[in-house]
């Protein structure tokens, strides 16, 4: 039928879902987003969104709604766990906005959500059903045919834009997610007076890691710890408390830090390869169902972006067919995967304990901030190679 080929399914309205679907508008296709949870929630969190991210979202003209909230820190301040002296600056502000012709923001999840959710509820081309995981999903000639509870349709193609825990990942013979040995703790405090904190902070230690920076417009300090955990088990709801061990022996200034919060959340870090095939036939995958990576380079979420951006653009020029699909794979694998790597080298970096890491400092020190961040522009200077004007 003619006009599958101009309606487009997604799975999962995280930030792959909802910026696909909102570049897929742009390109005048017809989309539906069919979202497991009954109602869109994020858990209190930060993310970091760098310029190739900010790129894209630019293109959708949602700078001011971002803006409203985010905080454009001034850099990334690297400092020893042991004792809070600095290692090394990186710029980020206004000095990476020049060199990259866009922003590296900090913002609230919660706000990136909104942002996209309020732009998604504004396009006449896309429907959200909430509470409606894809139940089954068939291809047949030329369309998907998809069934949630209480919805049957058919699309040109399906997209599985369903996290780490991909169901249609699994579908189209992928990997489970495997869990990394590390886990993520994550909670927000109310900035301190006064403090007005616009720099992203970095403390490395042994076996931990700690990044802390300003977000909702600086009202309130995300905090994310990293530690060498092999707990399996997701607990982003109840009230959980910090391990004490892995800071232990590390400076007063972080261990107050770590003190302000009265409870976290906590995120077993899992990966998934991106080697394994992200499509097949008319289904395709984007963001963390494709390659769920590390957060030590904070490019997860950059690179679902970064996927959507290349996406819509095949689509757009070759059609909602298989063939614009497998443009997408190819064009995307030998950019997430280098990214993917580095995550998992840094995991590594990050965390080495001494006589390593007093060598991993110097090396830093001697690169300077200029050269620390001149490193970033294989990352931070793609550009897609279209977007919707
Ligand atoms: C501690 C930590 C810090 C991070 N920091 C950064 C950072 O600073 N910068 C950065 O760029 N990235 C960061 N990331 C990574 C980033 O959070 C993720 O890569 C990003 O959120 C992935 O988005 P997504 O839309 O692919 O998946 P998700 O956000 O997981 O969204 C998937 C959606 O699909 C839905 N869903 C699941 N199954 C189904 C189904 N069967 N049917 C329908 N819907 C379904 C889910 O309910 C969910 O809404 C970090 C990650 C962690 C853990």
């Amino acid at each position: 039928m003619k006009d599958d080929a101009r309606r487009i399914a997604i799975a999962g309205a995280g930030i792959a879902g909802l910026t696909t679907a909102l570049l897929l508008a742009r390109y005048g296709f017809s989309v539906e987003i069919f979202e497991k949870a009954p109602a869109l929630s994020e858990v209190g969190a930060g993310i970091q969104i760098s310029p190739n991210a900010a790129r894209v979202l630019s293109a959708l003209d949602l700078d001011t709604a971002l803006d409203a909230t985010a905080v454009r820190p001034r850099e990334v301040t690297m400092r020893s766990g042991r004792d809070n002296g600095v290692i090394a600056r990186v710029p980020l502000g206004d000095r990476l906005a020049a060199r990259q012709g866009a922003p590296y923001r900090v913002i609230h999840r919660a706000d990136l959500q909104a942002v996209l959710l309020s732009a998604v509820r504004a396009s006449d081309a896309i429907t959200l059903h909430l509470g409606a995981p894809i139940l089954e999903s068939r291809t047949s000639g030329e369309h998907v045919a998809l069934r949630t509870a209480r919805v049957t349709t058919r699309a040109g193609v399906l997209i599985g834009a369903d996290g780490v825990w991909s169901a249609l990942r699994r579908q189209i013979g992928g990997p489970a997610a495997s869990p990394t040995g590390q886990t993520a703790w994550r909670t927000l405090v109310p900035a301190e007076d006064g403090s007005a904190a616009t720099q992203v902070d970095l403390w490395l230690a042994r076996d931990a890691h700690v990044v802390c920076y300003p977000v909702s417009a600086g009202r309130l300090t995300n905090i994310v710890a990293v530690t060498a955990d092999r707990s399996t088990d997701i607990d982003t709801e109840a009230a959980t408390a910090l391990p004490e061990a892995p800071f232990r022996g590390l400076c007063g200034e972080l261990r107050t830090l770590l003190a302000r919060a009265e409870s976290w959340t906590r995120w077993p870090l899992c990966g998934v390869s991106p080697d394994a095939p992200w499509t097949k036939g008319r289904i395709a995958l984007v963001g963390d169902a494709a390659h769920a990576m590390l957060p030590f380079v904070a490019q997860g979420g950059a690179m679902a972006i970064e996927d959507a951006a290349e996406l819509a653009a095949a689509l757009a020029s070759e059609g909602a067919e298989p063939a614009a699909l497998a443009t997408y794979e190819r064009r995307r694998k030998p950019r997430v995967d280098p990214v993917w790597r580095e995550a998992r080298r840094l995991a590594w970096v990050y965390h080495l304990p001494r006589p390593a890491s007093l060598a991993r400092d110097a090396a830093l020190r001697a690169l300077g901030p200029d050269r620390l961040m001149a490193r970033m522009d294989p990352i931070y200077g793609w550009r897609a190679s279209a977007l919707p004007t």
